[in-house]
């Protein structure tokens, strides 16, 4: 065992510690290689200790939510992968504020919502990431985003040698259309409170629901895909522009533009992370030469995808 493993299992528990962990089980594209070392934080403090020993040792790493907006490459992650655990999936209430632990999946947070009769989550009950995953990325569907309801997240953030959690508004994180200010300035989401209204439950319920079925008929949810693979240019729907190159269904090995919705690329079977990397650079070549338009990828990529 090296160094590295020996202090992880001394600050997360060795129970806590894997080695070579396949990422594709923790992805929902399921496809990508090994992390180095895959570490669940039990509590905060163990979390603390992590980020101020890998900060100041300089080793690598990535605070994992769901993995529904990540592809990891085929050779895999050579840093260590952090999962937070069950200690940060806390929800309550508190009047119109519900509090979220940030690997709180966003559907039962939106569940917990609506089970109150407190509007505003609605828009993302059907999105497949955690609390903290959807602040760092302003998670948003048909019209709703975080930005629009988040009061504030605690983030723990590393600088000159120390660790310390600071409160931040929406404002403060520079929440725009899937960018926070996390994106530059790393940090990771500890909780976040949101500010919604009171309604009647049965018409979150439904309104839920409907958002539900839209879902369902416009999404290829039967396959592994991580959402939207491209954001949305400006002007256009990537979707559009991708359909309209002719790339309805087109594939590189089990990876796949979608039939059902050309925005996503899926994984029919047994894509590799390899595959789907190359659909999407085809289909960004592709609808740069038709349309002038570039494509910039909405899925975030770790490791190495050079050949
Ligand atoms: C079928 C499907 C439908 C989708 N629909 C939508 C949609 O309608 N709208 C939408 O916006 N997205 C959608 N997505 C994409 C995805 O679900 C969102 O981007 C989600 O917010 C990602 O959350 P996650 O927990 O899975 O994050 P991950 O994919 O695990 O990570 C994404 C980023 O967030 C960071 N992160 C995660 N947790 C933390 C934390 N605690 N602190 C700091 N950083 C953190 C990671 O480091 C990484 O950079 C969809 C995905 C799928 C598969």
């Amino acid at each position: 065992m090296n160094k590295l493993e020996e202090e992880l299992n001394r600050l997360a528990g060795s129970e806590n510690v894997r080695v070579n962990e396949p990422m594709a089980s923790h992805c929902t594209f399921r496809a990508g290689g090994p992390a180095a070392y895959f570490v669940t934080a039990d509590t905060r403090d163990a979390l603390t200790a992590l980020v101020r020993f890998l900060e100041s040792s300089g080793e690598k790493y990535f605070i994992l939510g769901n993995g529904s907006n990540i592809l990891v490459s085929d050779k895999g992650y050579d840093g260590v992968m952090i999962r937070l655990g069950k200690a940060f999936e806390d929800i309550s209430r508190d009047g119109g504020r519900l509090i979220a632990g940030s690997a709180a999946p966003l559907v039962r947070v939106s569940v917990y919502a609506s089970d109150c009769g407190l509007s505003g989550l609605e828009f993302a009950s059907g999105i497949p990431g955690t609390i903290g995953g959807a602040v760092y990325m302003n998670a948003g569907a048909y019209g709703g985003e975080i930005k629009q309801i988040l009061e504030y997240a605690d983030i723990l953030y590393h600088k000159d040698g120390h660790s310390f959690v600071q409160r931040k508004s929406a404002e403060e994180l520079d929440l725009s259309y899937r960018h926070s200010s996390l994106k530059e300035y790393a940090g990771t989401v500890l909780e976040a409170s949101f500010v919604l209204k009171e309604d009647d439950k049965a018409l979150i319920k439904q309104r839920m629901d409907e958002l539900k079925i839209k879902r369902q008929e416009k999404q290829p949810l039967e396959y592994g895909s991580a959402g939207s693979t491209f954001k949305r240019p400006e002007g256009y729907f990537a979707g559009k522009l991708i359909e309209d190159s002719g790339l309805r269904g087109a594939s590189c090995g089990d990876a796949c533009v979608s039939e059902k919705h050309c925005g996503f690329i899926v994984n029919k079977g047994k894509a590799s992370a390899s595959e789907i990397y190359r659909l999407m650079c085809e289909v960004q070549e592709k609808v740069r030469a038709d349309h002038g338009v570039s494509l910039e990828p909405e899925v975030i990529l770790l490791g190495n995808f050079a050949d």
